[in-house]
């Protein structure tokens, strides 16, 4: 049957505390520092009010949980969720586990893969299987179009050049990558300096003389950010693209845990000393000189010196704050926009692509978005998942369930007849109805750069401390995530 994860489920002297501020949290980062994941945990207790509570049991929340305890400060974190992790999500129940959220680590994603190895998580190289069919093939107006085809394909919109032969999930960045990098510094992207840069790739390119056709097809359908070229900051990518440059480090391979990434934040929360209560949705957040309380929807109340809010905008947006947060911050939560995503995973009970001779994976203009063979995770069945992003997810979001996955598999059986009878649906994912997260990460729109939102969350906001990947400085996705809970923490120490 199919699965459907759409709604799934201090006391420390200060001057202590602020000698291991100044000395910075490189020993507390060492391992064997952190308590074991087998140490005993005493159970979250409403009568003893925390140091801090944390919203939120994601990557950022647990990295800046697991830091503040290492410190001595007590902290509660509430999940609203029966699980931890958040945006990065494994499907335990599919063999190989593969993971729906945050898949891909990067060799320089360095917090990460501090925190794995602390807690003895296993890692592999992510490698794609090897298509003999060729490289990932193109279906667009109803053609498809081997790779390397493209560039005398009637249906390539770009001119004579050194764009006509990039596939058109990639033409996208390399049109935007500039020699030199306009951005010298991953850190760049947030300088006043910058701020007249901000403006739509739709603007930038048109004035390249771009067409819309060739918009569409770079940054609108499959967009990996933002729905469209005038909904996508050409800042944003620039400082994607160095981030990428960084975070790509020595040029190892990407990674992903054994297991699935998942178990990566599961190690985390199982170090921290108090257990994480799950099942708090917060709803609101009251604060005073004296203190703040978390309210969720049941109507039970946290109490704490301190609150860190690591909850994505898009949830952040439901929860009522008391005081009102001032105007740049709440604009900022209510505005932020998230990628769409919606994921198919399939069982394939026969490889079809032997049939009808074309790659496994394949780029499409249609529901079934971009089909991702996972070959045989874990010694089970070959698995392929279709990934649909930006309008194409938002359309099958609006649809039940069970009519938008048919969709999924109607569009690829209509361009792969041999499909036909060969796949069976395994679980599906919709990220940007999922409650708790309201879609994948962060996409900056034109002009949120510069009207501040991505800085707004650098202080506090009385006794609210914010992180997140949404507040992250320097990098994106679980990095990002990690990095945004380690300044939040240190911000905290100082507060404290
Ligand atoms: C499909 C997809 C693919 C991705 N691919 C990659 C990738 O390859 N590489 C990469 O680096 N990153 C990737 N990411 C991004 C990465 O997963 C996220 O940036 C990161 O995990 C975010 O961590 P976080 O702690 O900021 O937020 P979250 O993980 O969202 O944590 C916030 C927590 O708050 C909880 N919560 C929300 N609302 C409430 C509430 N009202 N009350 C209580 N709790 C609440 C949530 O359940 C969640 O556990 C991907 C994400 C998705 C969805």
């Amino acid at each position: 049957m199919m699965k459907s994860s759409r709604h799934d489920d201090a006391t420390t002297s200060a001057l202590t505390r602020r000698t291991l501020v100044k000395a910075g949290l490189a020993a507390a980062l060492m391992p064997g520092l952190a308590k074991a994941a087998t140490t005993r945990k005493a159970p979250a207790s409403p009568s003893a009010p925390a140091d801090v509570l944390v919203l939120g049991a994601g990557l950022s929340g647990l990295n800046a949980g697991l830091l503040l305890e290492e410190q001595g400060f007590r902290v509660t974190v509430l999940e609203g969720r029966s699980r931890v992790g958040g945006r990065v999500y494994s499907l335990t129940d599919i063999p190989g586990q593969p993971d729906a959220g945050g898949a891909v680590i990067a060799p320089g994603y360095a917090r990460l893969l501090d925190r794995a190895g602390q807690f003895g998580v296993p890692l592999r190289p992510l490698a794609s299987p090897v298509d003999k069919n060729g490289p990932m093939a193109i279906h667009v107006s109803g053609q498809t179009i081997p790779a390397a085809q493209w560039a005398g394909s009637p249906l390539n919109p770009f001119p004579q050049g050194p764009l006509r032969a990039v596939p058109p999930y990639a033409v996208g960045m390399a049109a935007l990558r500039t020699s030199p990098p306009v951005l010298q510094s991953v850190g760049d992207w947030r300088e006043p300096a910058f701020a007249d840069r901000d403006i739509s790739i739709a603007d930038y390119l048109t004035a390249k003389g771009w067409t819309p056709e060739q918009l569409r097809l770079a940054f609108a359908v499959n967009p990996g950010y933002g729905n469209s070229a005038t909904d996508l900051s050409v800042l944003m990518m620039w400082h994607l693209q160095e981030n990428m440059r960084i975070m790509a480090a020595d040029g190892s391979p990407v990674v992903q845990a054994v297991g699935g990434n998942a178990r990566i934040p599961q190690a985390m929360a199982a170090a921290l000393k108090t257990e994480v209560r799950f099942n708090q949705q917060v709803v609101g957040v009251r604060s005073d000189a004296a203190g703040v309380e978390a309210v969720t929807a049941e109507g039970q109340v946290h109490r704490a010196r301190w609150l860190l809010c690591t909850l994505p905008a898009s949830t952040a947006r439901l929860v009522r704050f008391d005081p009102a947060l001032p105007l740049l911050q709440q604009t900022a939560i209510d505005e932020i926009t998230y990628n769409r995503t919606f994921q198919v995973f399939f069982e394939v009970a026969e490889p079809f692509w032997e049939t009808d001779g074309l790659p496994a994976s394949m780029w499409t203009d249609t529901s079934a978005g971009r089909l991702m063979p996972l070959g045989a995770l874990a010694g089970g069945p070959a698995l392929l998942l279709a990934y649909v992003n930006g309008f194409a997810a938002d359309l099958l979001s609006r649809m039940p369930p069970e009519q938008a996955v048919a969709r999924v598999q109607e569009s690829i059986t209509r361009i792969r007849p041999a499909a036909a009878g060969k796949l069976r649906v395994l679980h599906h994912v919709n990220w940007q109805d999922d409650p708790f997260a309201g879609g994948a990460y962060t996409c900056w729109r034109p002009g949120q750069i510069r009207a501040g939102f991505a800085s707004a969350f650098d202080a506090p906001v009385g006794r609210i401390v914010f992180a997140g990947e949404h507040t992250a400085r320097l990098a994106r996705g679980m990095e990002g995530a990690m990095e945004s809970g380690e300044r939040a923490a240190l911000q905290l120490m100082e507060l404290i």
